[in-house]
């Protein structure tokens, strides 16, 4: 085991990162550089400015702050007043605070100071903090200029700026905010440029601040979906809440992160899992900033094992060891779904995502698997059943008469003849697209049966809605290969 732990670790050392930063690595069990970090490393140590295409959840974090706090071992100075030596610009208060942890846990022999930034709570202790100057600053846009109009800060003496997450920046609406700040900046600095995706904004802004830029890139769709083990549980809306609550009794849960579409969706989620004694907490905009804090920090330190959160809310949120990503609601943006997946299954772990699906959200269910091309192994929340994705297409038939085949005999009374005819209708319906009508699914038929009522019981009384042992070939041909699924990100 020590000899692997050398082993791996020399790839770290590689880098010729110093000493007390690789310490902090060897103590965060860090034993290999994510080929975010391995790419970018070299070049800011090189002092290049970089333009790096990565997502939250592939190690990007340490990929600057890594050489950074090299940068500041070799250069040890006092920061003058009011100022900083390093700034990382990032969109959200959750993601700054994330930042700055990272700092804090890899420059822990080096003692550096930093600073945080952030809106939603008082200036006066972030004025009184940068009053003898730090040497990292981690601030949101909104936030600095404020500082930097309060005179509680200038920016002529920043060596290295990060920008991290530019293309939410620009979402969000920060550009205008940014070009202030780096007309502040000084012109001699090394500058890293973050983004998950590289539209022409993007593109434009990092033209803007970056200085003959090294390229990295990683492709995380990929390489995050093909380590979730993903799943969807067919389910009408009313059954979701005791679904939810079974799974969170049955699976092997270290924290689970529910989504919901809305802020009264994730209250109404937390009220039906403690009337099931399961105790969850939600964040999403509603909320106080000192109550997402608390909320996360339960979530981080596993007094609670579900957070219940908004797509905005879950922005940034970097909490390790996240077992189950589970969506309460699916996403109508279908990029939701990869960004969400991606909370679990960080940096090398494997991790399980589980989308309940309702009648209303089958054509979400379809954009998203165009997206990931991939056919998700879907179960019926009712009976545990595994629906096969060959079921979409009517089956050829062999009988004579061309019609259909299902494999049951036909039947002889007028009733079972009524039955199988409502059913051929349905499956027609469903074929033609129209919305909310069934595409022809098994399920969907009988979704239009009873209600779901009692999941214990339609799952063979483990709550386990079934885990389907089939694979799928990205063009929709299944395959059986055991349940961990191969997505093929979208390119
Ligand atoms: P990030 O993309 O920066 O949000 O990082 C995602 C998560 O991966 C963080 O929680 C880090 O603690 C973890 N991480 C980053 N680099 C490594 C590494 N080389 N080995 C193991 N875990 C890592």
């Amino acid at each position: 085991m020590l000899h692997e732990r050398s082993y791996l670790l020399t790839a770290f050392l590689d880098l010729g990162l110093a000493e007390p930063i690789t310490r902090a690595l060897v103590e965060e069990r860090y034993e290999t550089p994510t080929p975010i970090q391995a790419q970018t490393i070299p070049h800011v140590l090189a002092g290049r400015d970089v333009v790096g295409i990565a997502q939250t959840g592939t190690g990007k974090t340490a990929a600057f702050a890594l050489p950074i706090l090299n940068h500041i071992a070799n250069n040890r100075r006092r920061p003058e007043r009011k100022t900083c030596r390093v700034l990382v610009l990032s969109p959200t208060r959750e993601l700054s605070g994330q930042i700055l942890d990272s700092f804090k846990t890899y420059g822990r022999h080096l003692k550096v100071s930093v600073c945080l930034a952030i809106g939603g709570v008082p200036m006066g202790r972030q004025i009184r903090a940068l009053s003898n100057g730090c040497e990292v600053l981690v601030a949101t846009p909104g936030r600095l200029l404020d500082l930097v109009n309060s005179r509680a800060l200038t920016l002529d003496k920043v060596e290295i700026l990060v920008l991290d997450e530019a293309d939410r920046m620009l979402d969000m609406g920060f550009i205008h905010d940014i070009r202030r700040i780096v007309a502040m900046l000084p012109a001699q600095r090394q500058t890293l440029f973050f983004s998950a995706t590289m539209a022409r904004e993007t593109e434009d802004l990092g033209r803007l601040m970056l200085n003959d830029p090294a390229r990295v890139a990683v492709t995380p769709q990929a390489s995050t979906a093909e380590r979730v083990s993903q799943r969807v549980v067919h389910i009408d809306k009313s059954g979701k809440a005791e679904l939810l609550a079974n799974i969170l009794k049955s699976e092997p849960i270290d924290r689970a992160i529910v989504f919901t579409r809305t802020k009264h969706g994730a209250d109404r989620v937390v009220r039906q899992l403690g009337q099931q004694g399961l105790a969850a907490e939600a964040i999403h905009g509603n909320k106080s900033q000192g109550q997402r804090e608390r909320a996360l920090a339960a979530f981080r330190n596993g007094k609670i094992k579900t957070l219940i959160a908004t797509d905005i809310a879950a922005r940034g949120i970097d909490v390790d060891g996240i077992t189950h990503v589970i969506n309460f609601d699916l996403p109508n943006v279908p990029e939701s779904y990869v960004h969400r997946i991606g909370r679990t299954a960080r940096a090398g772990a494997e991790g399980t995502a589980i989308s309940f699906c309702d009648r209303e959200e089958r054509a979400y269910l379809r954009d998203i698997e165009k997206l990931i091309r991939m056919t998700l192994p879907s179960t019926d929340g009712r009976t545990g059943q595994p629906i096969e994705a060959k079921a979409e297409q009517p089956a050829r038939s062999n009988r004579p008469d061309g019609r259909p085949d299902n494999g049951k005999p036909k039947p002889r009374n007028r009733a079972g003849q009524r039955r199988r005819r409502r059913d051929q209708a349905a499956k027609a319906a469903g074929a033609s697209g129209q919305p909310g009508h069934n595409n022809g699914h098994q399920h969907e038929r009988k979704s239009t049966a009873k209600p779901f009522t009692n999941p214990q019981r339609q799952n063979g009384g483990t709550a386990e809605p079934g885990l389907s042992s089939v694979g799928f070939m990205r063009d929709g041909r299944s395959e059986r290969r055991g349940k961990r699924q191969h997505a093929q990100a979208p390119r």
